[in-house]
């Protein structure tokens, strides 16, 4: 590996081992991490890594705390994971709902129809409320993208 890097703030060369992670520029004094690829080296301002690392976990922890169910089968999970399944039951929840309502309409017997639409109800709801969690998943996720976005892009000298 490249035994030497350029300081990610001041630009000058860093020597740096093998299997360095942590080095401190000896020029401008700041703290990098070495991150390396299959082909190159280069560094980053330690702060910005940790940041990095504090959002990502706070996501994790916020993700675990307000965004997380169990399934049937004990597993977590999010809440983009019910979205499909529901939405499939709700489609042939409402495909029996029509086909028992033509046949009623042909029948001319409307005795059955409350209960009909007691039962689809709940449904419905159980769907919109798949639909309103995953919704407040994805702006809580893309909140947590755009907080990343702007450290990655803060430049090296504000840190
Ligand atoms: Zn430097």
């Amino acid at each position: 590996m490249l035994p030497v890097v350029n300081c990610n703030r001041c630009g000058q060369s860093v020597a740096v081992g093998s299997d360095t992670r942590y080095v401190t520029c000896a020029h401008c004094r700041t703290p990098l991490v070495v991150i390396r690829t299959d082909s190159s080296a280069f560094t980053d301002v330690a702060a910005r890594q940790k940041e990095l690392e504090r959002v990502d976990s706070e996501w994790e922890e916020e993700k675990r705390r307000e965004h997380s169910s169990r399934d049937k089968n004990g597993n977590w999970r999010t809440p983009d994971e019910f979205l499909e399944p529901a939405i499939g039951s709700g489609i042939l929840v409402v495909f029996t709902f029509f086909a028992l309502f033509v046949m009623m309409l042909r029948d001319r017997r409307y005795e059955g129809l409350p209960v009909l639409v007691l039962l689809v109800v709940p449904f419905g709801l159980m769907i919109a409320d798949a639909v309103r969690k995953a919704r407040r998943y994805w702006r809580a996720e893309s909140r947590y993208r755009a907080r990343r976005t702007a450290i990655e892009h803060r430049p090296p000298d504000v840190w």
